[in-house]
C-alpha cells in the first residue's frame, strides 16, 4: 500500500506538469478528474475524514469542463492544499493536528491595530500567528516590507455585476444577492455533504454549491447580503436554476460595502503555497495595508517625483493590491498600471543608482596605467593574419586603446557572438600592454577553453616573439614552479590560465592588463581579485553571451560595453535540422557523408547534476556503441569532465589534430573549443538544453570555410515548451535573437540568476517589459550623483540603497 507521500507525489505530478512555465501545458491536461477519482479514494483511506481530503475532493469535481482560468486557480488551491499536507507531515510527531487556515470573514481582519513600521516581522500583524508566518515566509515573506512587495502574480475582473435572471451558463460572473436559505443537504447516492447557499436579487435566483463543507453554514445569516463568483452553470435537478459551485464569496455589512476585497472589484490573485489560501493571503494583504498606510514614506528625491508624477507610495502599493483607478484589466496583468510601473521605477532607480555608485568608486578613487599608444607590435601582427578585420572588430579594439591610453582603470566588457572574432581582439589589447613592458593574463573558466586559447594566442604570438605560458591546475609540480617563476620574472608575457591564476602565490611582475574570457561563469569578486595581482591593471570581459543592449549596460551595469556585432565575412549559417528518434539511422547516414569528406562531428550529452551519473553512462555506452556497431572504420573518443586534465588535453589534441573523427562529449566543449574541421554538430536530448547553451553548442562547427550541420536528436515525444525552444532554435543562428527568445521564454530571473548578476531581486520591474524606466531610471541615477555623488543631501535614499543592495555594493561606502 502506497504511503502518503507518495499518493500525494502522484496527485502533484500533472498539477506540476500543468503549471510550470504560466501554466504553459495547461491545454494538454486531459481527463484529469477521473484520474484524481482513484488517487483521491487513496488519500481518504490515509487520512481518513481530513477536512483536506474533502478539499482537494471538490477542487476536482467536473475539472475538465472548467475554463482554462478558473483551471488555474482550482490547481493553484489544490497545490496549496497539497503542500500544507506535506508540511503537516513533516512537522514533529506531536500529531496534534489543528486545521490550516480557513477563511476567515474579512470583517475580523479589517480592524485597525497599531501602525506597523516596514520592518516589523510580519508575525507580530494582526491575524498572523508564528505558525503562519512560518508559511508565509516560505514564501518570501519575513517583514511587512516584504509583505506589501508580494505582489499579485494576476487579477480577476470580478467587478462587473450581472443580473441573476441574466447570466449566460458557462461563463465567469459574479453576482450579488441577499440570503434565502443556507443549508447543508445530502447527495443520495454517495451520501456526501454539501453547503447550498441561496439567493435571490429580484431578478432571480441563484444557488452557491460548497462540497463537503457543512461548516461553511455558520457563516451565513437569512437576510445577509452576499457576493459570490465563479462560473455559472444550470442545475437540472433543480429545474435548471443557476448555480455556481466553490464560487469565491464575500459577506458584506452595510458600512463593508465598498470595503470589498475578494469580489465586486478587480480582485488580486496571489501565488499560494503550505495551505494559505488565496482567500487568506487578500485578507491578509489588506490588513497590512491598512495597518502601515501610513507608515510608507517616499524615498525617492521630488524633484524625480514630480518630474515622472510618480503615484505616491502608500496609494501605489494599495492600488497594486487592490486596483481601484486602473480599469483595465490587462494593464494590471502585465504589470503595467500606473502604481506598478510606479513601483517599477523605484526598483530600477535603485538598481541603477548602486550601479552608478559602483562605476563612480571605479572612476573617482583609481588612477591606474595610461599605456603609450604603440603600435609596432600590433601592425605586424596585422601583416600576419590571413585575413583583415571586420568592422565591429576595428570599432571594439579602438574602443579598447581609449580606455587602455587613458589614465583611469579600463574596466570593459565584450560581447560577441561565437566566432565573432573576440580572441585577435584580446591579443591586440595584449600586445599594447606588452609593447608598454607589462604582462597580461587571460583567464577562461576551464581547462581545456585555457589550453584552446593558449594554443591560438600561442600561434598569434610566438612569429612576434611574445612569451606565452599557461597555468592551470593540473600542471605537474615541477612545470608549475617554471611557469610561475616566468611569472614572476617577468619572462612569461601571456599567460593564460584557469582560475589557478588567482592562487595566491602567483605573482606577476608587472601586471598591465588582466583579460576574464566568458565572465558569467565568473563572480565579480574574482574579477577583482584577478585585477589586484597587478597596481590597478586594466580589465577586459569577454562574454559570447549576447545580451540585449538595455539589459547588458544593467547587468554588466559597472562596465562599459563594446558589442561585436558582426561576424567574419563569407560564413555560411550552420544549417539545423531536427530529427527524431525514428530517424536516427538518416542521421548516421549524414554524418558518415561527411566523415567521407574529411569532416569531423561532435556528438554532446546533457549532464545534468542530479543524474550525472546515468548521463556520463549513457554518453560513455554511446561513444562504445557507435564505435562497435555503427562507425567501426572511423575512430570515436570521448570526453567528460570527470576525466583528468591531461586525459581531456591528449582527447582534445587528438581531435584537433584529426586522429579522432567523432568526439562524443558531455557539455564540456560548450565554449571556446575551436576546431574548423569539424563540421556536424549532434546534440542529444536537445530538448535538455537551454536556448543559450544550445547556441553555444552548435557555435562549435561553422567556423571553417565548409557548411556545417548542428542535428538535434530529439526524442519521440516534446513537451510544448521544448518544441518551441528548438524551433526558435532552428530558425536563427544570430545570437542576439536567440537571447531575446531566451529570456522571453525563461524570464530573466532565471535568465541571469541573481548569483551570477549580484543585483537586488526585482519584485515589480521586469527589465525586457520596462525597458524604457530602466533608461529614465539609469539616466536619473547617473545625473544624481553627478550633483551629489555621496547622496549627502538625500539620506532616505542612502538607507533604501543600503537595504536593497544588502552587501552587494562590495567596498563601496554607501553613507
Ligand atoms: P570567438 O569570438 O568565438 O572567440 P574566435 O576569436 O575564436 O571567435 O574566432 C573564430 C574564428 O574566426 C577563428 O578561427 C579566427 O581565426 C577567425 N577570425 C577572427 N576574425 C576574423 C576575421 N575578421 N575574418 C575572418 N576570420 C576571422
Ligand atoms: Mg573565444
Amino acid at each position: 500500500m502506497d504511503d502518503l507521500k507518495t499518493i500525494l507525489g502522484r496527485i502533484r505530478k500533472p498539477l506540476d506538469f500543468a503549471s510550470k512555465d504560466n501554466f504553459a501545458h495547461l491545454h494538454s491536461l486531459a481527463a484529469l478528474e477521473p484520474f484524481m477519482r482513484p488517487q483521491i479514494e487513496e488519500l481518504k483511506r490515509v487520512l481518513k475524514e481530513r477536512r483536506e481530503v474533502s478539499e482537494i475532493e471538490s477542487l476536482f469535481i467536473g475539472f475538465d469542463e472548467l475554463l482554462p482560468e478558473i483551471k488555474k486557480e482550482r490547481i493553484i488551491n489544490a497545490c496549496a492544499v497539497i503542500d500544507s499536507l506535506e508540511f503537516d507531515r513533516k512537522a514533529p510527531a506531536s500529531k496534534s493536528y489543528s486545521p490550516s487556515p480557513k477563511p476567515v470573514a474579512s470583517a475580523t481582519m479589517v480592524e485597525p491595530s497599531s501602525p506597523l513600521r516596514l520592518d516589523t516581522p510580519i508575525q507580530y500583524c494582526k491575524g498572523i500567528g508564528p505558525k503562519r508566518a512560518e508559511m508565509l515566509r516560505k514564501l518570501g515573506m519575513s517583514t511587512v516590507e516584504d509583505a506589501l512587495a508580494y505582489l499579485p502574480w494576476r487579477y480577476e475582473d470580478r467587478s462587473n455585476l450581472k443580473k441573476i435572471g441574466r447570466l449566460s451558463y458557462g461563463s465567469y460572473e459574479t453576482v450579488s444577492g441577499e440570503v434565502v436559505s443556507a443549508e447543508v443537504v445530502s447527495t443520495k447516492r454517495q451520501k456526501l455533504k454539501i453547503f447550498e447557499l441561496l439567493i435571490t436579487d429580484g431578478s432571480g435566483m441563484l444557488v452557491g454549491s460548497w462540497f463537503k463543507q457543512p461548516f461553511m453554514q455558520k457563516m451565513f445569516k437569512k437576510g445577509q447580503r452576499v457576493m459570490l463568483s465563479g462560473v455559472v452553470k444550470s442545475n437540472p435537478y433543480k429545474g435548471g436554476i443557476a448555480q455556481i459551485d466553490n464560487p469565491d464569496y464575500e459577506i458584506m455589512d452595510d458600512e463593508e460595502a465598498d470595503n470589498l476585497i475578494h469580489t465586486g472589484r478587480m480582485v488580486p490573485i496571489y501565488r499560494t503555497t503550505a495551505g494559505l489560501s488565496v482567500r487568506y493571503l487578500r485578507s491578509m494583504m489588506k490588513t497590512v495595508l491598512d495597518s502601515c498606510g501610513g507608515t510608507m514614506m517616499e524615498m525617492l528625491p521630488q524633484e524625480i517625483v514630480s518630474k515622472y508624477s510618480l503615484m505616491p507610495v502608500p496609494d501605489a502599493y494599495y492600488e497594486v493590491h487592490f486596483p481601484t483607478l486602473e480599469k483595465n484589466i490587462s494593464m494590471l496583468n502585465r504589470g503595467m498600471s500606473a502604481a506598478h510601473r510606479r513601483l517599477s521605477f523605484e526598483e530600477l532607480f535603485v538598481l541603477e543608482l548602486g550601479l552608478a555608485l559602483r562605476k563612480q568608486d571605479v572612476i573617482r578613487e583609481k588612477k591606474g596605467i595610461s599605456f603609450k599608444p604603440l603600435d609596432r607590435l600590433e601592425a605586424e601582427l596585422r601583416k600576419k593574419l590571413p585575413f583583415t578585420l571586420t568592422g565591429a572588430q576595428e570599432r571594439v579594439i579602438a574602443e579598447i586603446k581609449r580606455d587602455m591610453t587613458a589614465e583611469r582603470p579600463m574596466n570593459r566588457l565584450v560581447q560577441g557572438d561565437v566566432g565573432s572574432g573576440k580572441t585577435v581582439v584580446a591579443m591586440i589589447a595584449s600586445l599594447l600592454a606588452i609593447e608598454n613592458a607589462y604582462q597580461t593574463c587571460i583567464m577562461a573558466p576551464t581547462e581545456i577553453l585555457a589550453e584552446q586559447h593558449y594554443k591560438s594566442i600561442t600561434a598569434l604570438a610566438q612569429p612576434l616573439g611574445v612569451t606565452v605560458r599557461s597555468l592551470t591546475g593540473s600542471l605537474k609540480k615541477k612545470e608549475k614552479e617554471t611557469v610561475l617563476a616566468d611569472i614572476e620574472s617577468g619572462t612569461a608575457q601571456i599567460v593564460i590560465g584557469t582560475h589557478a591564476l588567482i592562487e595566491v602565490q602567483v605573482q606577476f611582475k608587472r601586471l598591465g592588463l588582466a583579460i576574464i574570457d566568458e565572465q558569467h561563469r565568473f563572480g565579480v569578486m574574482q574579477r577583482s581579485t584577478l585585477a589586484s595581482k597587478g597596481y590597478k591593471p586594466d580589465v577586459l570581459v569577454m562574454t559570447a553571451t549576447p545580451i540585449p543592449r538595455t539589459l547588458a549596460i544593467t547587468v554588466y551595469g559597472d562596465l562599459d560595453v563594446s558589442v561585436i556585432d558582426e561576424l567574419p565575412a563569407g560564413r555560411s549559417p550552420v544549417i539545423t535540422r531536427l530529427y527524431f528518434e525514428s530517424r536516427r539511422s538518416e542521421a548516421y547516414t549524414f554524418l558518415e557523408t561527411e566523415l567521407r569528406k574529411g569532416r569531423q562531428a561532435y556528438v554532446v550529452y546533457p549532464l545534468v547534476e542530479e543524474s550525472e551519473k546515468i548521463d556520463l553512462k549513457a554518453a560513455t555506452e554511446m561513444a562504445a556503441h557507435m564505435q562497435k556497431d555503427i562507425f567501426p572504420h572511423w575512430k570515436i573518443g570521448l570526453l567528460h569532465g570527470r576525466m583528468k586534465g591531461n586525459e581531456k588535453e591528449s582527447v582534445m589534441a587528438s581531435f584537433t589534430a584529426g586522429t579522432i573523427n567523432i568526439l562524443v562529449s558531455t557539455t564540456v566543449i560548450e565554449v571556446g573549443v575551436d576546431v574548423p574541421n569539424a563540421t556536424v554538430m549532434v546534440i542529444e536530448h536537445p530538448e535538455r538544453f537551454g536556448l543559450a547553451q544550445l547556441h553555444q553548442l552548435r557555435g562549435r562547427v561553422g567556423r571553417g570555410a565548409y557548411q556545417s550541420y548542428c542535428i538535434l536528436m530529439g526524442p519521440r515525444m516534446f513537451a510544448v515548451e521544448a518544441r518551441e525552444r528548438l524551433t526558435v532554435f532552428s530558425r536563427t543562428n544570430d545570437g542576439f535573437k536567440i537571447a531575446e527568445e531566451d529570456l522571453r521564454l525563461r524570464g530573466p530571473g532565471e535568465f541571469f540568476g541573481t548569483r551570477q548578476s549580484g543585483i537586488p531581486d526585482l519584485r515589480a520591474a521586469n527589465l525586457i517589459r520596462d525597458a524604457d524606466l530602466l533608461e529614465k531610471a539609469r539616466t536619473e541615477a547617473f545625473n544624481l550623483l553627478l550633483h551629489d555623488s555621496q547622496l549627502s543631501q538625500y539620506p532616505k535614499l542612502r538607507e533604501l540603497l543600503k537595504r536593497k543592495w544588502h552587501g552587494k555594493l562590495g567596498l563601496i561606502n554607501v553613507g
